[in-house]
């Protein structure tokens, strides 16, 4: 392990937020490294390669939406990175075996969910991408965008995951109108791509945008009225939810009729997505925008990441730089 990004999940699950935790827990999944062994059957990736990690450690690799690549969906509940149980018989031993994430020096995973990070990609950066990257690169996929013709793409929300869907969509050559509360975000947003900028608090500015969007992708994770954001889309638009929250949506489902919407849901992205991200990210120097730091200041990130992300900035751990440091991964 060289580095680990800091996704707020990992704040979000030690803290329980996520439903139950079996303690001691390991987060991260956000994960970069060199491979330094690999199995007798490893055909993947060879010592000395430099590989990522994301969400994903296993799943059954047999139902029809592992078949699909889409293991994220795994008829069987894919592995987690961490907190999750590695329950597909490959490990051998204890079934309930649980999964370690990459706050840690080595981690060993099967190849299927390992991908190479191009020369293109910096390595410090490549962490982000295989969480927030391929969870706005999946959607926009599936949704179109890139099929060839251009589209009206709105993101709501301009914290860590919204930025990264804001330059995925402007260098897939869409237009790109950033949706959020608050005013004062309009020229960071601008500065990552967006084209334009509706201020969702602002009644005259919703009604300029009013019917204008062919995909609304929404980062929001917090209770919010997303009739509000339905009046956003187009005709036969579709407004995809990439945040989540356990409470019940109050949605007016009738005017999905009359203008042929959807409202749909996407999580992360599947293996072949997900190399297919990385290599395009290199390709048109698509990367997040990041703040090292060293182990010792995790606690300080997270409590910043609970506060509020208003830069939109991802921090990702310097492993290496830690363990020079002194600090020893337990
Ligand atoms: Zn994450
Ligand atoms: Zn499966």
């Amino acid at each position: 392990m060289l580095y680990c990004g800091i996704c707020h999940s990992d704040a979000h699950t030690a803290a329980g937020e996520f439903g139950p935790v079996r303690f001691p827990v390991v987060t991260g999944h956000e994960l970069c490294g060199r491979v330094l062994e690999v199995g007798a059957n490893v055909t993947k990736c060879k010592v000395g390669d430099n590989v990522g990690v994301g969400c994903m450690v296993d799943s059954c690799m047999n139902c029809e939406q592992c078949k699909a690549f889409e293991e994220q969906y795994c008829d069987n509940y894919a592995s987690f990175t961490y907190n999750g149980h590695r329950n597909h018989g490959r490990v051998p031993g204890n079934k309930e075996l649980q999964t370690f994430g990459g706050y840690t020096a080595e981690n060993v995973v099967n190849q299927r969910f390992v991908f190479t990070i191009p020369d293109s990609v910096p390595m410090e950066k490549a962490g982000p991408l295989f969480c927030a990257g391929i969870t706005l690169y999946d959607p926009l996929k599936h949704w179109g965008a890139l099929k060839g013709k251009k589209m009206r793409i709105g993101v709501i929300g301009v914290g860590g995951l919204g930025t990264m869907g804001i330059k995925l969509a402007a260098a897939m050559g869409h237009d790109v109108i950033a949706i959020s509360t608050s005013a004062n975000k309009e020229q960071m947003a601008k500065e990552k791509g967006a084209t334009d900028f509706c201020v969702s608090s602002d009644p005259e500015s919703v009604k300029k945008f009013a019917k204008s969007m062919d995909l609304i992708l929404n980062t929001i994770s917090a209770p919010h009225d997303v009739n509000l954001y339905h009046s956003l889309l187009g005709n036969s638009g579709t407004l995809v939810q990439i945040g989540g929250h356990p409470e019940p949506l109050k949605f007016a489902i009738v005017t999905t009729l009359f203008e042929r919407t959807a409202v749909a849901g996407s999580l992360i992205g599947g293996s072949v997505n997900t190399q297919e991200m990385i290599n395009f990210c290199g390709e048109k120097g698509v990367f997040p925008d990041i703040e090292m730091i060293t182990a010792d200041k995790i606690d300080e990130a997270w409590d910043n990441l609970s506060k509020s992300n208003a830069t939109g900035v991802r921090y990702v751990i310097d492993i290496k730089k830690s363990i020079e440091n002194g600090y020893v991964p337990q």
